[in-house]
Formats: structure tokens, C-alpha cells, sequence
């Protein structure tokens, strides 16, 4: 008789899990693959460079509303998420293409609007869309754009190649796209319940545009170039810089320690966290859609990374024994944990 199989609930193992139950098993076939699941991008050989693949897929309801989400902002964000995925690997992003699923519910109009985004994001990178797919849709609008780039193999930066007393560093600042969301989340409200209110962002631009339309940090991946740095390790923020930080610890199986004095803060998070009573510190470390790089370098690289415009040292890795470590203001030193928004859940 053939034995039954458990039912087994999504929410036991969350995304990561999820992903880990589903392709802890593959067995790469082809020999030319570097790296296969488990990173920003896969990687395969390409003789004198390599080719660097990551997708994303932005579900209308569940990444974005369309209330206040203009479709030019949607699509440039779409192409902003994957580039973000190939400069964490330090690579040249190169080629796109673009996957919809629409209802009719869209005017052409409307699609040519987010079509103006994805091409304004290709021209700003140097990106040729070069293909995708059309269908359609019984619940809202599907975007899955697929980013090819390319490197050098020696050039590549993986999460793993961390190594312990190295230097924890992150670009920009972090948690205004997660207050930018509360806001515009707030106002919509607002104007479901009357619909001749007036959103009110003033003051708040800048959260607001880091939720509608972030920019992956090529500057960063140049700046870090010009100055002859390598990370040993990097990552994008995209699920809040908690889950980030695990993910870099895991990888190099090291620990880490970061101090919530050096976390980069923007103003006008700082005050939006006030006005939503929250301790700033929390939209930085657990909000999603920064896409900020995190990144480790040698310490023989502090002097060099403290001349370096919007990059701060934010920690150091540790043995994996000591743990991952978050120490607040008041010094009572706290585990790391990912409670980062779970798109699953
Ligand atoms: P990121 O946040 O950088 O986009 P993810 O957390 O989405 O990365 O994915 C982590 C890794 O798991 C990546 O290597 C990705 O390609 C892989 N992955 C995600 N979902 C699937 C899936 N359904 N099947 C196979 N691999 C997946
Ligand atoms: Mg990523």
C-alpha cells in the first residue's frame, strides 16, 4: 500500500525554507554553471567572461497597489529590483526581458505607461530589452522581468566570501522605502473613506520615492572600483538588513556584530518613524525594498571606506560561535533576527 504523504503548510518553512526544501536536491548538469541557486544571480562560464542570470516577479495586491502606484514608477522599479540583484554580485547588467500578464481591466495607455518606466530604466543603465512574454490574467497585473549582466569570474562577489574581523558596510540609508509604504498605505486609507481628501507627502518626498522608485546603486559598485576595492562579500537589501545580514553570515558561516548608532538614517525617516511611533531603528532593520548594498571588506580598507560618500561601517563579522549581534544604544547586546516582512506569510 502506498503510504500517504503528510500535508505539509508553506507557512512551516517560510520563503527561504520553501526555496531550500524545493532545490536543496539539484544537481547541476551542465558544467559551465559557477553558481547555481543560492545567490543575488546564478553565474555560468562563458570562457573570457561570465554570464550573470537573476529574475523577479512583482504581483499586482501583493509588491504594489495601483492606487498609488503610477505605472511609469512600476515599471522602472521592475528593472531597478533586478539591476539591484546584479550589481550586489558586482556585475554589468546587460540585457533584460520583460514577462506581463494583464486583464482587460488596462487600457493600452496604461501598459504604454509602464513600458515608459522599464524603458526609461534601460536607457539610465545601459539595458537592451530584448524579449518577454504576453498573456493575460483573471486577478490584476503580473510583471516578471528576467536581468542578464555579465563580469569578469575574478570580478564576481558572492555572499559567502566573508571572512571573520572583516568590516560590515552599507550604502545610502536604510528603512525610508518601509516608511514610504506606511505612509502611502495611511493615505489611501484616508482616501477610501473620503475620496475628496487630498494625499498629504509633503515633507516626506523622499520616503515616498524611495518606496515608488528606487535606484540600484551603480555609483556605489563605481565608487567602490575607483578606490581599487573588491568586497569580499555582498548582498542587496531587499528584505530589510536583518535577513540580509543572515543571509552574509550563513554564506561565509561566520557571526556578526553591528551597532544600532552606525545604522545610516535618513531625516525624514527619522521623523516619519516618530509620527508612526516606531523606534527608527526597527523600519532599518527589518523594513523590505532598500535595495542598498551590503557588502564586507578587509579592515585594511576602514580608512579608504570612511573617505567614501554615502558608505558606512556599520560592524564586523565574528566567529560563528559569537553569534549574530545587534547592539542598541544602551550597549544590552541583542541576537539578530529576521522578523523582515515574509512575503509567504
Ligand atoms: P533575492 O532577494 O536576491 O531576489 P531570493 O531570496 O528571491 O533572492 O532568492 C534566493 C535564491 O533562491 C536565488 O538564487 C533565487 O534564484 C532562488 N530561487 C528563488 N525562488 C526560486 C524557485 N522558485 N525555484 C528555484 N530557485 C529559486
Ligand atoms: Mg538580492
Amino acid at each position: 500500500m502506498e503510504e500517504k504523504k503528510e500535508i505539509r503548510q508553506i507557512s512551516e518553512l517560510g520563503e527561504f525554507g520553501l526555496i531550500d526544501h524545493l532545490t536543496s536536491d539539484l544537481k547541476t548538469i551542465n558544467e559551465d554553471i559557477v553558481k547555481s541557486v543560492g545567490d543575488d544571480a546564478a553565474v555560468y562560464d562563458c570562457g573570457e567572461m561570465c554570464n550573470l542570470i537573476t529574475t523577479d516577479l512583482l504581483v499586482e495586491g501583493v509588491h504594489f497597489n495601483l492606487i498609488y502606484t503610477p505605472l511609469k514608477h512600476l515599471g522602472y522599479k521592475a528593472v531597478a529590483v533586478n539591476l539591484s540583484d546584479l550589481y550586489a554580485m558586482n556585475a554589468k547588467p546587460k540585457y533584460i526581458t520583460v514577462s506581463i500578464a494583464i486583464s482587460n481591466k488596462f487600457s493600452v495607455n496604461a501598459i504604454e505607461d509602464l513600458y515608459s518606466g522599464i524603458k526609461l530604466a534601460c536607457q539610465r543603465y545601459n539595458v537592451d530589452l530584448i524579449g518577454g512574454d504576453t498573456t493575460s490574467s483573471l486577478s490584476g497585473l503580473f510583471i516578471n522581468i528576467t536581468a542578464i549582466g555579465e563580469a569578469k569570474k575574478e570580478d564576481i562577489v558572492y555572499r559567502g566570501g566573508a571572512s571573520k574581523n572583516e568590516l560590515i558596510c552599507v550604502s545610502g540609508d536604510l528603512g525610508a522605502a518601509y516608511l514610504g509604504l506606511q505612509l502611502l498605505e495611511r493615505e489611501k486609507k484616508m482616501f477610501l473613506s473620503d475620496t475628496s481628501i487630498q494625499p498629504k507627502l509633503d515633507g516626506y518626498e523622499y520616503i515616498v520615492e524611495r518606496q515608488l522608485k528606487p535606484e540600484p546603486r551603480r555609483d556605489i559598485i563605481n565608487r567602490l572600483k575607483e578606490a581599487g576595492i573588491k568586497p569580499t562579500s555582498m548582498i542587496d537589501i531587499s528584505d530589510g538588513l536583518s535577513s540580509e545580514l543572515i543571509h552574509l553570515c550563513k554564506n561565509s558561516n561566520l557571526g556578526c556584530k553591528v551597532f544600532e548608532d552606525k545604522i545610516p538614517i535618513n531625516p525624514q525617516s527619522s521623523a516619519a518613524s516618530e509620527m508612526f511611533r516606531l523606534d527608527p531603528s526597527l523600519p532599518a532593520m527589518n523594513g523590505g525594498e532598500d535595495y542598498e548594498l551590503l557588502f564586507t571588506v578587509p579592515i585594511d580598507k576602514k580608512e579608504d571606506i570612511e573617505k567614501m560618500e554615502d558608505v558606512t561601517i556599520i560592524g564586523y563579522m565574528c566567529d560563528e560561535k559569537e553569534g549574530k549581534t545587534f547592539v542598541p544604544r544602551n550597549g544590552q547586546e541583542l541576537e539578530l533576527k529576521a522578523q523582515g516582512w515574509n512575503p509567504l506569510d
